[in-house]
Order: structure tokens, then C-alpha cells, then sequence
């Protein structure tokens, strides 16, 4: 087995000294090593990320955004490439995985436009001869820790705007599907990258504790499950950084009773299935409006059994297996007790069987859900899609308002003034309607609410390079010596 190893400095390195295992999902077999970062290990990729830090920062904006240019057309060229190291890693189906990259390459082209992004403000007379302009400047060395959900997407929600905006970066990748992360580290470096800017570490709580307590970071950017993220969240900032830590979700899909019911069961089955659910932006809960309930799960129930199930590098599969057999008993376990919680269990998953030891599962709808259900308060992650059924608006609203994630959520509605004030009452991050997966395009940022988020800042897009920028505001004036003279006085502005 080919082992997998930091690339700090635009080498690739590490000793084997303690090592972790990536499987192919697909399989279930072993297919690689993986160094796990010791403390040493993560310092020394601090450490190069400060030592570049001073050039890169002065490097002029033009040569900059140039290295996002040529890296789009990379990205671009070598598509199929990382599409495969991703599914075979990771599992989702190659379509799903080209489709992850495409949505990171909309970060790598805002970060191309940062000649426009890092523009300041000024300020003329703003008292007699003086004048204020403002200026971002980077952070510093900054901290980036992905989950194996998205290993190209989400590494590029943070690395490229980082960068853009004059920092260095220790990313830290999920130890389940690593190597995607290399192979965007070496893009990088071929589209002109200097070495040192981007370092990849691989590793658990060892590397992730060194990235947070480093005094050399100066800010944090995490993605993954809630009770990491807030951990690290509470560490980080109480070590004085920046940080940003984004968590789990539960996203609710209402349908009301005016909906396209065989346009809403799509968006559904699409929405909750996709990448065998493994998506921070599934929709886990359908909520059913009044009347609707009946002909909405027997439209959904009706779509399930024509879903191709399989290796993601078969081009008829439509959805591949999970991330590891752990997650995948676990995630099967939620279907078997759901019966025992009161639920109705309409198409059962687990019961579908598989003639290889990948750790595949099949789609579950789980009917009568309430809000007690284990089935409703964890987020699952993988391919089960709860019904719970609402009488009018109000209760749908208020179910959602009341869970503790509010990462995304959708209306199903052909009435305009329902989408409206939905749109107004939800309290959730990201909101879609008639869109199961709203998304923001890469020129707005993306956060969640509540528990989906702890920090203040949403990720990627502008609010990203405010983010990774620290301003200055500078006040100027040219007096004639001859005008000068001494006041004791607070400045005050004339
Ligand atoms: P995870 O929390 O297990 O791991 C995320 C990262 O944290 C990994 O790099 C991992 O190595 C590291 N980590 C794990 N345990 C740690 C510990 N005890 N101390 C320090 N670091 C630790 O998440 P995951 O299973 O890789 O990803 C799935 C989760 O991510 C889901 O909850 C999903 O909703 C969430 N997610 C959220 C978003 C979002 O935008 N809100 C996007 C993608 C994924």
C-alpha cells in the first residue's frame, strides 16, 4: 500500500511513525497509509507557513490573483483526475465528485477577483487637511480543518480566499480521504504557488490541538460535526484567535399542500439520497403540510426503488456506499430502532442486500416521526429521510425554529406570499425555495444558524475575506511646518 504524507513546504514528507488506515468505501478494502502528524510534525508545517509568510504577503496583487487563474484552468484540466481520487476515497459516485470540484472552483474564481475584493476605502478631508483610508491586511498562519465529507469543496471554501488575501496555511484534512488534499496542494504549486504558502498535515485530535494552540495561528477555520466545532471554537478563541467553526445540521423540507407533490417527491429523494446523505446540506426531514402527507411519502416511497445503488465508478450508480463500516452500522441501527420509538418504517434500507464488503446501505423513509425520535434529534448523515407531519404553517415554522441546528432548509410552495414570509420567519442560515439544497453561489458566504455554526463570520465569499483580514485604518495630514503648533486637546475633527 502506497503511503500518504504531509506535503509541508511543497515536499512531500513525514516518517510512519504512527499510521492511520484510508479504505476504499466501494470495497471496504484497505488501499492506503496515512501518516498521522505527531506535534513535531504540525510545528514544522507552522513553521514554513511563517517563514513564507513575509513574501508572499508582499507579493503584488496581479502576481496573486494570476496563481488563481492558472489554477482554475488546472482544476479544470484535471477534473477526472481528482473526481477519481475523491470516489475512491470518499465513495460518492464520480458525477457527484466532479460536481464538488466544480462548486470549489466558484471559490477559486472569486479568490481571482481579490485585485477588486482587497480594495480599501478613503476618505478625503474629512477634517480640514485630513484624510482616512483603510486597508486589509492578512491574519497571519492560518489553521484550516476539513471533514471527509467534501475533501475538495471545502478545503477550497477556505484555502483559496486565505490565500487570496495575503495568508499562509496549515490545512489539516479529514484522515478518512486525505489525498484529494495533496493533489490540490500540488496544483497550487504547479499554477505558481511559492512553496510554504499551502502545507497539508494529516492527523486526529493530535495534529488538529497542536494547529489550535499554535501561538504562531493566528486564526481558525473548521468544518465538521457540532460538538467538535464547538470545542474547537471555545479552544481557539480562548488561545486568542480568529475563528469560525462550522457544525452539523438537520434540514428540514416543507412541502405545503399547494406544492408540485411529484416535483417536491424528486427534490426529496435527490436531496436526502445524494451522496448517500453525507452531505451537511441533505435534507434529513421532510415536512409534511395538512393534507398533503399521504400522496407526498407514497410519491417518494413510489421513486425509491428505481435508485442504482453502487461503486461510484460505475457510470450507472447513483449513489455510492458510506464512509466507513462504523458509520454505516451506526447510520443502519437508527432505521432498525425507529419502530421500537413509535415510527412508521415505509422502505427499510437495511434490508437490501449487497454482494461485495463495501460498506454500502440502502435508502430508508422513515414515516410519523416526532420530535422525541432519535430518528429526528441526531443528525444520521446518510441515506434516511424522516417524515414528520404538521398540521398548517405555523407548526411547520415553529418545529424548525425550534431545532437546535439551522444550517439549511427549503419550502415547497407555488404561493409566492407563503415563500415570502417563510423567507421572513425561518431562523436558518441558508434558505431555498423550491431549491432543496440552497447553497449560496460562490459570491455570497455560507453559514448556518445556531448549533450549524459558532463564530461570526460565514465561510467563503465576502464575508470570507473579512474574515482573513485584518483592517487599518490610517489618518493622514500634511500641515505646512509653519502651521504647526501644540494642543493639549483631544483631536477633534474640523
Ligand atoms: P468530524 O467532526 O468528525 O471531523 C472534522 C475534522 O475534525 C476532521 O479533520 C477530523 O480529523 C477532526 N477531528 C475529529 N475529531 C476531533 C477531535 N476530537 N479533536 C480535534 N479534531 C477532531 O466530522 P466528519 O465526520 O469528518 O464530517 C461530517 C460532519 O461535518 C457532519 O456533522 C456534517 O454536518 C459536518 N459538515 C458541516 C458542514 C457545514 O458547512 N456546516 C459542511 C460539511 C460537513
Amino acid at each position: 500500500m502506497a503511503l500518504v504524507r504531509h506535503f509541508i513546504n511543497g515536499q512531500e514528507v513525514g516518517e510512519p511513525t504512527r499510521t492511520g488506515v484510508i479504505y476504499n468505501p466501494a470495497t471496504g478494502q484497505a488501499q492506503h497509509d496515512l501518516v498521522l502528524g505527531s506535534v513535531a510534525d504540525v510545528e514544522s508545517a507552522i513553521a514554513a507557513a511563517k517563514a513564507a509568510l513575509p513574501a508572499w504577503r508582499r507579493t503584488s496583487l496581479v502576481k496573486r490573483s494570476d496563481v488563481f487563474f492558472r489554477l482554475r484552468h488546472l482544476l479544470k484540466e484535471r477534473t477526472p483526475e481528482l473526481a477519481a481520487i475523491v470516489t475512491s476515497e470518499h465513495g460518492k459516485v464520480l458525477s457527484d465528485a466532479a460536481g464538488e470540484i466544480s462548486r470549489g472552483l466558484e471559490n477559486v474564481e472569486f479568490a481571482s477577483g481579490l485585485t477588486h475584493l482587497l480594495k480599501g476605502e478613503h476618505s478625503e478631508q474629512v477634517s480640514t487637511g485630513v484624510d482616512v483610508h483603510s486597508v486589509k491586511q492578512p491574519v497571519g498562519v492560518v489553521g484550516c480543518i476539513t471533514p471527509f465529507n467534501f475533501p475538495v469543496m471545502v478545503p477550497l471554501w477556505m484555502v483559496a480566499s486565505a490565500i487570496a488575501c495575503g495568508n499562509t496555511v496549515v490545512l489539516k484534512p479529514s484522515e478518512k480521504d486525505p489525498s484529494a488534499a495533496i493533489f490540490l496542494a500540488k496544483l497550487f504549486q504547479e499554477a505558481g504557488l511559492p512553496d510554504g504558502v499551502l502545507n497539508v498535515v494529516h492527523g486526529d485530535k493530535v495534529a488538529v490541538d497542536t494547529i489550535i494552540d499554535s501561538p504562531d495561528v493566528a486564526a481558525v477555520s473548521f468544518v465538521g460535526s457540532t460538538p467538535i466545532a464547538k470545542a474547537i471554537y471555545l479552544r481557539a478563541a480562548q488561545n486568542g484567535k480568529r475563528v469560525q467553526a462550522l457544525g452539523g445540521a438537520k434540514n428540514h423540507m416543507v412541502v405545503m399542500p399547494d406544492a408540485d407533490i411529484p416535483g417536491a417527491a424528486d427534490a426529496a429523494i435527490s436531496a436526502a439520497y445524494g451522496s448517500a446523505g453525507e452531505r451537511c446540506m441533505a435534507v434529513s426531514v421532510l415536512v409534511a403540510v395538512g393534507d398533503v402527507a399521504d400522496e407526498l411519502v407514497e410519491a417518494v416511497r413510489s421513486r425509491m426503488g428505481g435508485l442504482v445503488i453502487g461503486d461510484g465508478t460505475d457510470s450507472a450508480s447513483e449513489m455510492g456506499p458510506l464512509i466507513t463500516r462504523e458509520h454505516r452500522d451506526k447510520v443502519a441501527s437508527y432505521v432498525t430502532n425507529a419502530p421500537a420509538e413509535g415510527a412508521t418504517v415505509v422502505v427499510d434500507g437495511t434490508l437490501q442486500k449487497f454482494d461485495n464488503d463495501g460498506f454500502f446501505v440502502g435508502v430508508s423513509l422513515i414515516d410519523n416521526v416526532t420530535t422525541d425520535m432519535k430518528v429526528y434529534t441526531d443528525e444520521i448523515f446518510g441515506p434516511v429521510l424522516a417524515v414528520v407531519r404538521v398540521a398548517n404553517y405555523d407548526e411547520a415554522v415553529e418545529l424548525i425554529n425550534s431545532n437546535q441546528f439551522g444550517n439549511g432548509v427549503a419550502i415547497f410552495t407555488r404561493d409566492g406570499a407563503t415563500a415570502r414570509q417563510f423567507e421572513f420567519d425561518i431562523e436558518v442560515g441558508m434558505v431555498g425555495v423550491n431549491v432543496p439544497i440552497p447553497v449560496p453561489a460562490g459570491v455570497y458566504s455560507f453559514g448556518g444558524w445556531k448549533d450549524s455554526l459558532f463564530g461570526d463570520a460565514h465561510i467563503y465569499g465576502p464575508e470570507s475575506v473579512q474574515f482573513y483580514t485584518r483592517s487599518k485604518v490610517i489618518t493622514t495630514r500634511w500641515p505646512k511646518p509653519s502651521e504647526s503648533q501644540i494642543n493639549l486637546g483631544f483631536p477633534s475633527n474640523h
